[in-house]
């Protein structure tokens, strides 16, 4: 069973050497009476939170991995065998698996995959985790209107795509920031924002913003934090709203940049509301009904970057920290 595991914790940027991939046995049985399922993992998914689960772990809202063990993240992989009565051999799911060719899930946090007809690590991003995430934030906490003005930042990620092309179907006009000019391309060309720009090469946010916004943001759906974070208040309208969803720029720092410009909240009467999507996931029914026939009309489209292969996966997580990746980042371990 071939594994990626943790070396250490990590401080700073993460490094592909901060893994390391391993071979060990496993026996390709599930103990009789466990409740657990073994599986096969087809495809894992590389997230940003899973940085800040490589520290050693201190008021995190999730508990940090284990040196010497396997990452531990959502995946799609394939039922093998079963002592659990809510799944069968067979069986296709989603949901918290280990980076290594087969998992022994003793207690199981998996989603079943109901419509198959749809690319497996799809379930990964558009129609998992970052999916509902786009879907949560945009919809449950900005309740956008038609003809708001939204601005997103890392907007062509998993997360960022999608919160773009619901804004475009309630009817917003909406702008997205990315750190690349084929990234920017992707904004404006495939997802169908109105505007985009590479943040990278904008010496002055607020300059930017005022460029894009004249007459303010109504909407802000956070991905990054920092000085993005800091520009934005400055140029939110009266009563708008911010979803925080992550803070990427932040992970690798030890202490979090400050923010300065909070006391536009007040003038401005702003609603900032962070919130984590596993308390969403009683709306994901609803969340498929809304996509799946979206996806097949071509009304709503994905990107993903497919790395080939367990070992390529340490690659592949660094890779979110300097943005490497173009759309969800995805390992695919094996096809089924
Ligand atoms: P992405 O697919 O967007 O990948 C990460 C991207 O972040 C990179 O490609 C890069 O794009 C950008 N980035 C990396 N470092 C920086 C930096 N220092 N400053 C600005 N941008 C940076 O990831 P996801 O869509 O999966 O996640 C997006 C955000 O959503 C993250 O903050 C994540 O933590 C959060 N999230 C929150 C959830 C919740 O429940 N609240 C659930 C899932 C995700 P670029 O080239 O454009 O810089």
């Amino acid at each position: 069973n071939k594994q990626v595991i943790l070396k250490d914790y990590v401080s700073g940027f993460p490094k592909e050497t901060d893994m390391y991939v391993t071979t060990s046995s496993i026996e390709l049985k599930v103990p009789k009476g466990s409740n657990g399922v073994l599986l096969k993992n087809l495809y894992l998914s590389c997230d940003p939170y899973m940085r800040p689960r490589m520290t050693k772990g201190e008021g995190s809202y999730i508990e940090s991995f284990k040196p010497g063990l396997p990452i531990v993240g959502n995946g799609v992989a394939k039922v093998l065998d079963s002592e659990n009565p809510e799944f069968k051999k067979g069986d296709l799911v989603w949901g918290m698996t280990g980076w290594e060719e087969y998992s022994l899930a003793t207690a199981p946090r998996l989603f079943k995959i109901q419509h198959t007809d749809m690319p497996l690590s799809y379930y990964t991003g558009i129609l998992g985790m970052p999916g509902m995430t786009a879907y949560a934030g945009f919809f449950e906490v900005c309740s956008p209107k038609q003809g708001e003005y939204v601005f997103v930042s890392a907007a062509s990620g998993a997360v960022g795509q999608l919160v773009g092309q619901f804004a475009k179907l309630v009817g917003c006009y909406v702008v997205g920031s990315a750190g690349s000019k084929d990234k920017v391309d992707l904004l404006k060309n495939k997802f169908g924002f109105d505007e985009a720009f590479n943040y990278k090469e904008e010496p002055d946010l607020d300059a930017a913003l005022k460029r894009y916004f004249p007459e303010g943001i109504g909407i802000y759906f956070e991905n990054v934090g920092g000085k993005m974070l800091d520009a934005v208040l400055l140029n939110m309208r009266i009563q708008g709203r911010i979803a925080l969803c992550g803070m990427i720029s932040q992970y690798n720092n030890d202490k979090p940049e400050g923010v300065h410009n909070l006391t536009c909240l007040i003038s401005k009467r702003i609603r900032m509301e962070g919130f984590l999507v596993p308390d969403y996931f009683h709306l994901y029914p609803k969340f498929l009904e809304m996509m799946i026939p979206r996806i097949k009309e071509g009304k709503i489209v994905y990107v993903e970057d497919k790395a080939e292969g367990l070992e390529s996966a340490p690659a592949a997580l660094v890779g979110l920290f300097s943005g490497r990746n173009v759309g969800k980042q995805v390992v695919e371990v094996a096809t089924e």
